[in-house]
């Protein structure tokens, strides 16, 4: 190639330093200042935080999670890269678990109706969990079936059905099912994805 004619390599490294030249000749007319700035680095908000395996509780799959803890308080829920299940990821409904515990829209107070009322009553939890044991008794008494006509042994109460949540977890749903089925109740499901 004649030295009249300028190689590719030669061309683009010539225009690479046209454009710079011009961009900063640009900047500086506009009183941009140059000189170099020191890097801004956010703090992570899990850089003091204890960390504590969990599972999360919405689907089957059993997802592993890394929930993240500063004085008690929860500020993050990530997933967890060292479980085979999910290698660190999460679907969308799993990359909301911090929103169970940390959401201002959240009811976090008993709210009880009564029959006919049209308005809601603020309840302390207390009086509320006396109130459910209290109809959970009263049902089983009246409806428990201990043997049946025929005279085979039943022990059923069955006038109760159980519905967990999606957001009970493996050690919750266990204690649930001891204690449903101490009171006799068979009909036990739990709704994980409604
Ligand atoms: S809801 Fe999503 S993140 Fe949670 S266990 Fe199921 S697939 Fe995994």
């Amino acid at each position: 190639m004649s030295g009249a004619v300028l190689s590719r390599r030669a061309f683009m490294k010539r225009s690479a330093g046209v454009a710079a030249s011009t961009a900063l000749g640009g900047l500086m007319a506009v009183g941009a200042d140059l000189q170099p700035a020191a890097a801004r680095t956010a703090e992570l908000r899990i850089r003091e935080a204890k960390s504590y395996p969990s599972v999360c509780p919405y689907c089957a799959v059993g997802c592993g999670t890394v929930v993240h803890t500063v004085d008690g308080k929860v500020v993050n829920v990530e997933g967890d890269p060292r479980s085979p299940i999910n290698n660190g990821t999460l679907c969308p409904k799993g990359a909301a678990i911090y929103q169970l515990h940390v959401n201002p829209n959240r009811i976090d107070k008993v709210l009880h109706r009564a029959p006919g009322a049209t308005e809601w009553e603020v309840w302390d939890l207390g009086q509320a969990m006396d109130r459910v044991a209290e109809l959970v008794k009263q049902t089983r008494d009246e409806t428990f079936v201990e043997k049946t006509a025929d005279g085979k042994t039943l022990m059923n109460s069955m006038g109760i059905f159980s519905l967990g949540g999606a957001t009970m977890d493996n050690e919750w749903n266990h204690i649930h099912q001891k204690l449903m089925r101490g009171l006799g109740i068979v009909a036990i499901e739990n709704q994980a994805r409604i």
